[in-house]
Order: structure tokens, then C-alpha cells, then sequence
């Protein structure tokens, strides 16, 4: 495939439990239960990681950092997100923008918005903060988002060869 512009999609959910940390977009949230994964399980940053996995073609977050490595254990995964950036930019590529949604009941999320924009804007070393746009939402109290049995995250990503790249052929 030789689209110079791609888009990409994704979708991440995590259950809620006691006695872990909440962390979205890399930012702990004080909150008295907190996601359950390898990782930090941080569900925004999982979704980021997809769309941008997807609009790559480079299949998806479990491939590249499977859950069974020890290596991921605990891990922060705003790390993901700078490798899965590197993994983009091997390819010729530069992100363009992303957008993504929270869905959760509770905590509020938007009151952490800037801070969680600033972390996710880094991690992708981009400069502009109309890069990344963060929504939050809830499930109107319906289904197991809205009994805070979890929370999930959507996002979308697009992507474009870099410049320099496209008078090289391929
Ligand atoms: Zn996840």
C-alpha cells in the first residue's frame, strides 16, 4: 500500500478494581479503585496506541507488547506510546492528529484534561496542542461502564508520510 495518508482506530477497555492506582493518559487520578492489567492498564493510552497501531497497518498494542512478557509488567504505558511513535516513524511516517474519548461514570476525568494532553503530546514529541484532542463521557449510568465496572477509551489516529519521504519511490 502506498497511501500517503492513513487513519486508524482504537478501542481499549479495563475493568475497575480496589487496591490499584488510576492512571489515564499518564496521569494518576486519585480515585478509590483503579484499572486491572499487566501494565498500568492506563486504557487511554492503550487506545491511543491502537489507532496508531491501525493506521499503520502495524497490527495492534497486543502483538507488539503482549501482556504474557514479563518485560511489560507494571510498566508505564506512555513507554508504549513512544515506542509504538517510533515504530510509525521507522516507517515514514508523522502523526497528524488524534482524537479520543473517555467513557466512565466516575471519576471526572476533564478536571485532569490538560495535564493528561501535555504527557500524551510529549510522548508522541509532538509540539502542537491541536494534535491531540481529549473528550470524556459517560454511559448515562446504562451497562457495565455506567455501573463503574470499568472504563474504556476510544481513539482515532491520522497519519502521513513525511515529506522527504515521498520523492524516495517505494
Ligand atoms: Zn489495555
Amino acid at each position: 500500500m502506498n497511501a500517503g495518508i492513513r487513519t486508524g482506530i482504537g478501542f481499549d477497555f479495563h475493568r475497575l478494581v480496589a487496591g490499584r492506582s488510576l492512571v489515564l493518559g499518564g496521569v494518576p487520578i486519585p480515585y478509590e479503585k483503579g484499572l486491572l492489567g499487566h501494565s498500568d492498564a492506563d486504557v487511554l493510552v492503550h487506545a491511543i496506541c491502537d489507532a496508531l497501531l491501525g493506521a499503520g497497518g502495524l497490527d495492534d498494542i497486543g502483538i507488539h507488547f503482549p501482556d504474557s512478557d514479563p518485560a511489560y509488567q507494571g510498566i508505564s504505558s506512555l513507554e508504549l506510546l513512544r515506542r509504538t511513535c517510533t515504530l510509525i516513524a521507522a516507517d515514514g511516517f508523522r502523526i497528524v492528529n488524534v482524537d479520543a474519548v473517555v467513557l466512565a461514570e466516575a471519576p471526572q476525568i476533564m478536571p485532569f484534561r490538560r495535564e493528561i494532553s501535555s504527557r500524551i503530546l510529549q510522548a508522541m514529541q509532538i509540539a502542537a496542542p491541536q494534535a491531540f484532542n481529549l473528550k470524556a463521557t459517560t454511559t448515562e449510568g446504562c451497562g457495565m461502564i455506567g455501573r463503574g465496572e470499568g472504563i474504556g477509551a476510544m481513539a482515532t489516529a491520522l497519519i502521513e508520510r513525511r515529506r522527504a519521504d515521498r520523492h524516495g519511490g517505494a
